[in-house]
């Protein structure tokens, strides 16, 4: 039978639970005994380069540090793999977006997560591309930084360092989680 593959991704501000929902899928299918692999840009080094997903609550889980997703594909295990698991899509380079393809084609079931949009409200990298490749989306929220009461986060806010540029890696000194009416206050 031909295998089937597909791509699930999951968006949202900072702080929403993306690399937490990664950290538990990926131990959930390691229980079931699938052969799991995990990939992070090595862009992203607000943790340092170690070779592990971190979530803000303080949890590991080990994956490949990778600059292009092509390395994905080259893998020694990536023939074995059932699942592939990318974090922090968003700052990939375009071919991501074939490269997942021929991962679905190659049968594999990828969860990516992703910013829902920039600190100006803007789609960064090739996530949007992402979504129209992806059988579910799942869209979290984290809690706004800025209100009293408990308000949903839709939006990360930049309230520090350089503006201009889309992309700029940072931790609760450059960004927050934020609502409609705070995403305003900071526009
Ligand atoms: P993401 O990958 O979407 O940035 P994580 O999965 O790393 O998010 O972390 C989400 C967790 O971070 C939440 O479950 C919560 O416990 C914690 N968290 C949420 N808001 C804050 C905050 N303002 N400061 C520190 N930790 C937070
Ligand atoms: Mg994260």
């Amino acid at each position: 039978m031909e295998k089937t593959g597909c791509c699930v991704t999951i968006i949202g501000p900072m702080y929403a639970g993306k690399t937490t929902t990664l950290i538990n899928i990926s131990r959930d299918c390691k229980k079931k005994g699938q052969l799991v692999l995990g990939f992070k840009p090595k862009k992203d080094d607000r943790y340092g380069l170690d070779s592990n997903f971190h979530s803000h609550d303080g949890d590991v889980e080990s994956c490949i540090l990778i600059e292009n997703t092509d390395e994905i594909l080259i893998d020694a295990n990536y023939n074995d793999a059932n699942v592939i698991i990318i974090e922090e899509a968003h700052f990939f380079d375009e071919n991501i977006v074939t490269n997942i393809e021929r991962m679905i084609d190659d049968g594999k079931y990828i969860i990516c997560s992703g910013l829902s949009g920039s600190y100006k409200r803007r789609t960064i990298g090739s996530i949007a591309n992402i979504i129209a490749l992806s059988s579910t989306i799942t869209q979290l929220y984290a809690k706004c930084e800025l209100c009293t009461e408990t308000t949903l986060a839709p939006f990360t806010s930049k309230i520090s360092g350089e503006h201009g540029t889309d992309i700029e890696v940072g931790g609760k000194n450059t960004y927050i989680p934020v609502c409609e009416k705070h995403f305003n206050q900071y526009d």
